[in-house]
């Protein structure tokens, strides 16, 4: 049986004694697209980096691949591109191919040479999202939209097998969001990547996400979007009567 790409038993996670995430449990299996959704300061971005190994947990554990962050060694399989809080500066001395690289270099152990077919995979990385033109562009020097493209790339350029997202799109005007999310579509369906994308947007992640984790500190759902819609728990959680009346984008 495949070990599941991701796996969050009994997850605790407390900041100066509060907790802010209170016992949760969830799983990604392979080729699943999951919309992690809630209210702001639910926990969305601490589950991600409690996932990633990037923060101590008070209790309960995670499983990337079947093993704790701690002694995890596979970072080749894991993309994760982290929320954006602002634009970069416009004279960050780095140029968008040499960006993308970074990011097949970090899943690499020492000595890290770039060779031929490197760089033809960086080219095809930015031919299929469309950058290609961009290249030799310094990054500071793009639109947010771009950047965002730009750091998307990095993110997949190495082939991720699970791959987290947090808020990628609050930069990004309605086309480029549309185009983003075919992209991730796209990747999800042929190469059968796991997806996990934070996002503030349940109708969104209705019509391209397969499953909805709705977080409130806690799990309070977790299934299709039409079970969430149909969910007599989310209703009462949102104080909509009977059922909650759900809008799928698109
Ligand atoms: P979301 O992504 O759902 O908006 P976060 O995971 O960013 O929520 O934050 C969850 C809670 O943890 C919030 O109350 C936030 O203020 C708190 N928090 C996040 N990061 C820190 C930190 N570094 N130190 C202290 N509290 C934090």
């Amino acid at each position: 049986m495949q070990v599941a790409p991701l796996r969050v038993e009994n997850l605790s996670v407390t900041y100066q004694g509060g907790e802010v995430l209170s016992c949760i449990n969830c799983e990604a299996l392979c080729g699943d697209y999951i919309g992690i959704v809630g209210p702001n300061g639910s926990g969305k971005t601490t589950l991600l980096r409690a996932a990633l190994g990037l923060l101590p947990v008070a209790s309960g554990r995670v499983l990337l691949f079947g093993q704790e962050p701690a002694s995890f060694n596979e970072w080749g399989r894991v993309g994760y591109l982290p929320q954006r809080l602002s634009q970069m500066d416009s004279r960050f001395p780095a140029s968008v191919e040499e960006i993308v690289t970074s990011g097949l270099l970090a899943a690499r152990a020492y000595p890290k040479r770039v060779n031929a077919s490197d760089r033809d995979r960086v080219a095809a990385t930015l031919e299929e999202l469309g950058i290609g033109s961009l290249a030799r562009c310094m990054i500071g020097r793009l639109s947010g939209g771009q950047q965002q493209r730009v750091l998307l790339a990095r993110a997949l350029v190495h082939g991720p097998e699970l791959l987290f997202l947090d808020e990628p799109i609050t930069a990004l005007d309605p086309v480029m969001r549309e185009t983003f999310y075919s992209i991730l579509e796209k990747i999800n369906k042929e190469r059968k990547t796991t997806i996990l994308f934070v996002s503030h947007d349940p109708g969104a992640m209705g019509k391209y996400a397969g499953k909805l984790l709705y977080l409130d500190k806690k799990v309070m759902f977790f299934g299709t979007f039409d079970e969430f819609c149909h969910s007599g728990d989310m209703a009462r959680h949102f104080g909509a009567g009977q059922h909650l009346i759900c809008h799928r984008h698109g």
